[in-house]
């Protein structure tokens, strides 16, 4: 059964990793896809291409989701362009771990502005549309880092915690108009971001943490967001989802 015929989703940094997930699992539900990217060129041209082939409409955006005018113009290009936005995934992220006593400003306000300021961004934009229609399902990646913290992420760390706030108070701004808001705080997901995590020894140790001993896969964390954007959860919303093997308990 198809759970998002009809629908058109928005996915920011889909070009790699579990933003591409996810825009896969929404188009193979049926929604149509427009989705950015900030320098993957031909991963994204490859994306739209396998996006189509479920039948649906999909389009790529070179876009930076820390730029406000960037994200105004996709969006406004997106809705001439779809018609309206149903769905809006807030994913596109980085890291630039460092201890606090070496990290820069510029290090600090990147990852402020990639992280943080893109949701806000992105979601000034798409709840005009969401609440003309009375219908909504906005999707924010946090992370578990940011509900526990994390040694040398302080940036990261506050940036996903910052999204939860933001989250929660959406969800209680726009629930009059059936706009919903809710955000993943996924584990350690096997990305380009967490290559790390099977370099020498350190993945023994982070494994050792986690309640099923494995870290997790893009599609995992795409089965928890067509969740959160389906009717599925339609009675859900302000909660952060922890996708995460159990690292949190
Ligand atoms: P990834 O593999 O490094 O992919 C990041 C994606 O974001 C890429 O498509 C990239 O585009 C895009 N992007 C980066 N900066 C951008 C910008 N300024 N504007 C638009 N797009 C931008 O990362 P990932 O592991 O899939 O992570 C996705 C999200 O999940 C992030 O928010 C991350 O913090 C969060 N998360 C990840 C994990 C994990 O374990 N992997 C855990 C918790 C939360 P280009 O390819 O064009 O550079």
């Amino acid at each position: 059964m198809k759970l998002l015929e009809n629908k058109i989703a928005v996915v920011t940094g889909a070009s790699r990793g579990i933003g591409e997930a996810i825009a896969m699992k929404l188009a193979e539900h049926g929604a149509a896809i427009a989705f950015t990217y900030l320098s993957s060129e031909e991963k994204a041209q490859s994306l739209e291409k396998r996006l189509k082939e479920f039948g649906i409409e999909a389009r790529a955006w070179k876009s930076n989701a820390s730029i406000y005018q960037d994200c105004e113009t996709f969006i406004n290009e997106v809705v001439k362009h779809f018609g309206t936005v149903d769905i809006c995934v807030n994913n596109a992220g980085i890291s630039k771990d460092n201890l606090l006593l070496r990290l820069t400003p510029d290090q600090w306000d990147d990852v402020i502005n990639t992280n943080l300021k893109s949701v806000y961004n992105i979601t000034r934009q798409v709840i005009r549309p969401m609440m003309k229609a009375r219908n909504g399902s906005i999707i924010n990646m946090s992370s578990i880092v940011g509900i526990k913290g994390n040694a040398g992420q302080s940036s990261y760390a506050a940036s996903k915690a910052g999204i939860i706030g933001f989250t929660k108070s959406i969800a209680q701004e726009l629930g009059s108009r059936n706009v919903r808001c809710n955000a993943i705080a996924p584990g350690f997901i096997e990305t380009d971001m967490t290559h790390y995590l099977n370099e020498g020894d350190a993945a023994k140790a982070f494994l050792e943490n986690i309640p099923l001993g494995r870290f997790g896969q893009v599609e995992e964390i795409a089965n928890t967001a067509l969740y959160l954007a389906s009717d599925l959860s339609s009675y859900v919303t302000g909660q952060v989802i922890s996708a995460c093997g159990g690292l949190n308990i």
